[in-house]
């Protein structure tokens, strides 16, 4: 039990802050955390083995309601010890409502920490500060959620008590990242994510690339008439003009876009309708088209976003999947001269079609890429991280828990296969070198390795769920939290900087 001495000091002050200021470093408390409700403190704590709330004050009764636990009183004060649970988490955003996300619709730059281990989200508060951001805490897709055997209120619930932890009130989003069906977004929906990522891919028809002429113009006569006249009416030989962009459609490319995006403009306004009936205004629409075989072409986003603005949707974001390769954790691989065309050009359809963000997936490390993309949105956008937190965690070890390294970095190459199928990734594994030739001193080397960082980042799902690893691991993670959290700000602060995010 923490000490009730310390309580007793912070329900009796009548400074709070000054109390809190007098804590000593070994009291276990978060002092950002501490927070008097009524005749009530709330604290968040740790001690060697895990972390719980705390509630403080002069009688039983005074006790914030919703809340269970061991129960001790002395100096004058009743204290409860509560654990880190779904309920507590609920009965937190309920009591402090500042600890609930919220939809950031209208936050010009906002970031996606995802969090895999749901230990990451201090570090990145701490490496925001300062900055004109937002940030989106809780964030994971269906596949993030199965590698990690996390569901949507657990990541919520994750973000929600390290929010607390940190005494952040300036208000976080929470992202169901690529989500395919109506289904999988109630889930979303029911956790209280008021962020949604639509991923297209299952409503696209990306092979009609590839068709000739005579397939193309089959496919096309298979769509609903109606639908055939509006877009030649609308695009077949048309030019527009976006900024000093100008985007123009052969009969073919309007035929092409018809039917790649038939279904897509047609589900996406029904998602919208759907987000707009469960949370009335205060969500938040990503389009996501970036796990395609092809780069959008400029012409194929602004299709897509005049049919959609045509039927009222109104997005935040849209992520189209840009020239290049943006492969996890890694900085950008291609011409960047070439993407810089393209990106303006997405950036210019953006702002004539309602001034959505462009959103960049994969967005973690591309810091060659950031100074075009800050310049370009002029910092409208909307970045989407979630991997690099998890490597800058296995850094931690490299730095600390060296033996631990070795043992995580040796089973990775057991998942290695099973990952391969599930991350598009070109590193060739066979230029890391064997861990016995390397000193413990030269472990966090690796971590600046392409190859090494990429076969850490894809094989998280194996490693999280290795029996051999996973309890040392969070034990690890925990003992070292603090220095978990500098290495994020660092990172962090480094992505920052190269988009030019301004000072607050
Ligand atoms: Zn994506």
């Amino acid at each position: 039990m923490y000490a009730l001495s310390h309580l007793a000091a912070l329900v009796k002050a009548d400074d709070l802050a000054a109390a809190v200021a007098k804590l000593p470093a070994d009291a276990g408390i978060y002092p950002r955390s501490v927070v008097k409700a009524q005749n009530c403190v709330l604290a968040m704590a740790r001690d060697d083995h895990g972390k719980c709330l705390l509630l403080a004050a002069p009688d039983r009764e005074a006790l914030t309601d919703g809340f269970d636990g061991d129960i001790s009183s002395g100096d004058g004060i009743v204290a409860m010890q509560a654990p880190l649970t779904h309920d507590h988490a609920a009965n937190l955003r309920q009591v402090l409502d500042w600890t609930a996300p919220v939809s950031l619709r209208h936050r010009r730059t906002t970031v996606g920490f995802g969090d895999r281990l749901g230990l990451a989200t201090a570090g990145h508060l701490r490496a925001i500060q300062g900055y004109q951001v937002s940030p989106v805490l809780a964030q994971q897709s269906i596949r993030e959620l199965t590698l990690t055997k996390r569901t949507y209120p657990i990541v919520v619930d994750d973000a929600t008590f390290l929010v607390f932890q940190e005494g952040y009130r300036d208000g976080y989003g929470a992202d169901g990242d690529h989500l395919k069906t109506l289904a999988d977004i109630d889930v979303a929906l029911d956790a209280g994510m008021p962020m949604i990522t639509l991923d297209l891919t299952e409503v696209l028809h990306p092979e009609a690339e590839d068709f000739s002429d005579s397939e193309l113009d089959a496919a096309f006569e298979n769509l609903p008439a109606d639908f055939r006249q509006h877009v030649l009416d609308t695009y077949a030989g048309k030019t527009f003009t976006c900024g000093d962009s100008q985007i123009g459609f052969s009969e073919q490319d309007a035929k092409l876009c018809a039917v790649m995006y038939v279904d897509a403009v047609r589900f996406t306004p029904e998602v919208y309708r759907h987000l707009k009936a469960r949370r009335g205004d205060a969500f938040d629409l990503e389009l996501s088209i970036d796990e395609t075989t092809a780069p959008t072409v400029p012409s194929h986003h602004l299709f897509i976003i005049s049919e959609l603005v045509e039927q009222g949707v109104i997005l935040n974001s849209l992520a189209p999947r840009f020239i290049g390769e943006f492969q996890k954790g890694i900085d950008y691989i291609g011409d960047l001269g070439i993407f810089e065309q393209q990106f303006k050009v997405h950036c210019q359809i953006a702002q004539a079609y309602g001034n959505y963000k462009i959103s960049v997936h994969s967005g973690s490390d591309k810091f060659s890429a950031f100074p075009i993309v800050g310049k370009h949105t002029d910092c409208r956008l909307h970045l989407k991280t979630a991997g690099t937190s998890w490597l800058e965690a296995a850094r931690v070890l490299t730095v600390k828990e060296p033996a631990l390294y070795r043992d995580l970095h040796q089973a990775a190459f057991d998942g290695l296969d099973q990952a391969l199928k599930l991350y598009h990734i070109t590193a060739d594994f066979d230029k890391i070198p064997k861990l016995d030739t390397l000193t413990d001193e030269q472990l966090p080397d690796l971590m600046e390795m392409v190859e090494a960082r990429q076969l850490i980042h894809i094989t998280y799902g194996y490693l999280l769920n290795e029996p051999s690893i996973r309890p040392r691991f969070f034990a690890a993670m925990h003992k070292h939290e603090e220095t978990y959290y500098q290495f994020l700000v660092k990172h962090f602060r480094r992505h920052l900087d190269a988009l030019g995010i301004p000072p607050r």
